[in-house]
């Protein structure tokens, strides 16, 4: 490119020399065209700093028009700050040879002829025509990036005031679960600093029960939108053990690549204590309710005792007769004592019944035969019932797979709906029967039955049934349904009632069988 160069007094665009005319006219349109065709602004300049072509687009940028400003030194187009080192950077260039900006770019602030200024990306390249050395300056008005810029440092320094300070707790990891980001309220939550928590995954800081489910969730997680929540446990750093609901999502870029994971807690630790202190209320009102049960059915129950204890009085006497009369046969006193020892063993069962139903304890959870259940309670029950005119009928089926449950307590509800069946029927009406049965429903329900012929109940009994202190009895506290329905509901199971096909109560206990 060859540019005339100016001198500072000089017009500033000098004719050519006659003998180039055509040649340098053409060459001096072509030049002009191109500047002026350019859609970034250009400047050029000689070697002291001189405007010697501004371009359109500059003229539109800068609010100046050519003959304003040629001639006059660059600094005309900066704020003052910058125009005071513009001559020293030319300086040290021409000595240095070392280039500041040309061939580099920069980003600088420009000036509007009405003094406002802006910033611009500048790229500078620097041209010489014989001895003459000068430099083109192309510029790009960069407000609209640099507004976006900020306004992206605006929004993202927002969300990291958001994220920082939402009351609940929330942190972003990498795909794998990494930890890469938590709020202030996770790290109160979890009681670990950020640092500490930078890098962790969260499987690595649950109990060791929970940590196989999560890591299973977790690995679950791959398309699109794919989120979880489980309650999990975790160790605090203070040796504690903090409840908590996780929830965690994946989030994708606009490929559906899964980016990372959000994941939130909910602290549970209050909802957990509420739910074991009603689990340790619930305990004792179902103890509570067994020793009552049992404190009416104590009539029966000494009875029960007794009849073996009687039993194995008189074949003391005998025995004792027998040796007395000058014994002949050692073979009928071993059978004496052979029934004294069974009748001992019917008292130690009835015993020990009664011990495991009165004793307290931490509830369990165990396979169970149901069945076994049901006759160790209707031996208890039935001397009871046999006294008062009634049979006790049993028809269980042999091939009962398990339950997981806590037997004193099945035993519990199945002695209730015994003893009420035994109780409505205290009018006899004829041949009264109270009648169990078990049997298996598609084999992952156990279902036991205790039906009665007595006379079921009124409409209005029936609508409000399970609720508390609901009775017709004039000694009744009307807690022992309800007390059966929550022991059922914490097996996993169900009581219902129905009405018997002959008029008669129909209760239905439902509970879920075991898994291996
Ligand atoms: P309670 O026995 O102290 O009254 P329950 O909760 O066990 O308390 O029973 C509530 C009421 O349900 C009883 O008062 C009785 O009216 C009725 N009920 C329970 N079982 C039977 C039954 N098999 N036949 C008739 N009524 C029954």
């Amino acid at each position: 490119m060859s540019i005339p160069p100016l001198a500072p007094d000089e017009n500033p665009l000098p004719a050519p020399p006659a003998e180039s005319a055509r040649t340098n006219f053409a060459s001096e349109d072509r030049l002009s065209a191109l500047l002026d065709a350019a859609v970034d602004p250009i400047v050029l300049i000689d070697s002291a700093g001189r405007i010697l072509r501004f371009s359109r687009a500059a003229e539109r940028l800068f609010g100046y028009g050519s003959d304003e400003v040629l001639g006059r030194n660059v600094k005309l187009l900066m704020p003052q700050a910058y125009a005071q080192d513009h001559d020293q950077y030319i300086h040290r260039y021409q000595q240095t040879g070392t280039p500041r900006i040309i061939g580099i770019g920069r980003e600088v602030t420009a000036q509007r002829k009405d003094g406002s200024t802006f910033p611009i990306d500048l790229s500078v390249g620097e041209f010489r025509s014989g001895a003459e050395q000068g430099f083109v300056g192309i510029l790009r008005d960069i407000s609209e990036r640099k507004r976006q810029e900020q306004e992206l440092l605006r929004s993202t320094a927002e969300l990291r005031l958001i994220f920082d300070n939402a009351p609940t707790a929330m942190s972003i990891t990498d795909i794998r679960g990494h930890i890469l980001d938590a709020n202030h309220a996770c790290q109160v939550l979890l009681g670990y600093q950020r640092d500490d928590l930078l890098q962790r995954r969260y499987t690595d800081l649950t109990v060791d029960e929970d940590r196989a489910a999560l890591v299973a969730d977790f690995l679950s997680l791959n398309a699109v939108d794919d989120s979880f929540s489980r309650e999990v446990r975790f160790r605090t750093p203070d040796g504690g053990v903090l409840y908590a609901l996780l929830y965690a999502g994946v989030v994708c870029d606009i490929e559906q690549r899964s980016l990372l994971m959000i994941v939130g807690l909910i602290d549970r630790s209050a909802l957990f204590a509420a739910t074991r202190e009603a689990d340790e209320l619930r305990d004792r009102l179902v103890h509570a309710g067994r020793l009552g049960m049992l404190g009416e059915m104590v009539s029966g129950i000494a009875h029960e005792v007794n009849q073996p204890l009687t039993a194995i009085a008189n074949y003391a006497n005998a025995g004792r007769r027998l040796l007395q009369n000058g014994l002949t046969d050692a073979a009928e006193l071993v059978s004496i004592l052979d029934k004294i020892g069974s009748q001992a063993d019917r008292a130690g069962q009835v015993i020990r019944s009664l011990r495991s139903l009165t004793r307290k304890r931490e509830q369990l959870r165990e396979r169970l035969d149901c069945n076994a259940l049901i006759e160790d309670v209707s031996r208890l029950m039935e001397l009871d019932l046999r006294a008062n005119g009634l049979r006790l009928q049993l028809k269980l089926s042999p091939a009962l797979p398990p339950v997981h449950g806590d037997a004193v307590q099945i035993q519990q509800v199945v002695l209730n709906l015994i003893r009420n069946a035994a109780e409505a029927m205290q009018e006899r009406r004829g041949d009264e029967f109270v009648r169990v049965t078990s049997s298996a429903r598609a084999r992952a329900v156990v279902e036991i039955c205790v039906s009665d012929s007595g006379p079921g109940l009124s409409a209005e009994v029936e609508d409000r049934l399970f609720e508390p202190f609901l009775t017709t009895k004039a000694e009744g506290m009307g807690l022992g349904l309800s007390i059966c329905k929550s022991i059922v509901s914490a097996h996993g199971g169900e009581l219902l009632y129905r009405r018997g096909e002959r008029g008669g109560a129909e209760f239905v206990l439902r509970l879920p069988t075991a898994t291996e």
